[in-house]
């Protein structure tokens, strides 16, 4: 791994506030040497100082090139808890060039009393569970998976997402706000209760930044639509940037243990 004095090289694959948080911390760390890497999904990403790479490596072997090439001693997979084939390469990619890996997972949301949660397993269920009675249905899922709700147009949809979808992909007649968070729940329920919204969908994404809309739903009984996390391969997992750091300043120390560490 690093020479004495040298700095580690982590590369950290995001698209997370968890990601860009620990880009920040260890960009003003000498000891290391951080490089974000995002999926390029958002039009205009918000980046924090320091190196960055934008765009799919080409699989798990375009990944493992990658490690090699830019001499990645540490990686840290900060994805989206929905981004899985992301996660299951970086899974793979450490067999091939094993150097550790690091999995943030923030936790999932919970329902609490009051809440009318409908959990789902996939976006096909979700569309389902809308159910045959026309709704005004809120969307807060992304864009990439709205494919779904076209199977069930007699639904009045309103589409929120940072960028605006493909038309090919948006069901008919579908409304399209674009907004970014963070979500306040007084904005939450205005804009609810503005549009009329009889059902929320959602992805169980967890962190504070969209949650406002399900304390909004809660307030007023409005149903919400869960989408469970998909599997992803069991690895190394914290929850939190704290964390994380620790782990890596664990490793800093002492990277021979850095399998050791593995599972902490
Ligand atoms: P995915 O299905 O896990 O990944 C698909 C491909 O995108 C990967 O195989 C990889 O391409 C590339 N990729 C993903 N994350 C990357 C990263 N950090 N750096 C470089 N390449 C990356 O993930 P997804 O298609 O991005 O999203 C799946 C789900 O996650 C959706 O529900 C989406 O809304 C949600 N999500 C994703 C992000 C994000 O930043 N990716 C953010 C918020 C929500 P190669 O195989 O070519 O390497």
């Amino acid at each position: 791994m690093h020479q004495v004095g040298g700095r580690l090289r982590v590369l950290i694959l995001g698209g997370t506030t968890e990601a860009s948080a620990l880009m920040r911390a260890l960009a003003a760390d000498p000891r290391f040497h951080p490089i974000l890497s995002l999926a390029g999904r958002t039009i205009a990403p918000v980046l924090p100082e320091g190196d960055h790479r934008i765009g799919g490596f080409g699989g798990v072997d375009g990944l493992v090139g990658y490690l090699q090439q830019a001499a990645i001693d540490l990686l840290i997979d900060a994805t989206h808890p929905f981004a899985a084939r992301m996660t299951a390469h970086a899974a793979a990619a450490v067999r091939c060039q094993p150097i550790p890996l690091l999995r943030i997972e923030r936790a999932p949301w919970q329902p609490v009393p009051g809440d009318r949660w409908i959990e789902v397993a996939t976006m096909t269920a979700a569309a389902e569970a809308l159910g045959p009675p026309r709704r005004r249905v809120l969307l807060t899922i992304g864009q990439q998976e709205l494919a779904p709700f076209r199977a069930a147009p007699w639904h009045d949809y309103v589409i929120r997402c940072v960028d605006p979808p493909a038309a090919s992909l948006t069901p008919p007649g579908a409304v399209v706000i674009t907004a970014r968070g963070p979500f306040e729940a007084e904005g939450e329920r205005a804009l609810l209760q503005s549009l009329g919204i009889e059902r929320l969908v959602t992805k169980n994404s967890g962190g504070i930044a969209t949650a406002a809309k399900l304390t909004a739903a809660r307030a007023l009984g409005i149903p919400v639509i869960m989408v469970r996390r998909p599997a992803v391969p069991v690895l190394p997992v914290v929850t939190s940037v704290a964390e994380a750091l620790a782990w890596l300043e664990a490793v800093w120390r002492d990277p021979h243990a850095a399998s050791a560490r593995r599972g902490v």
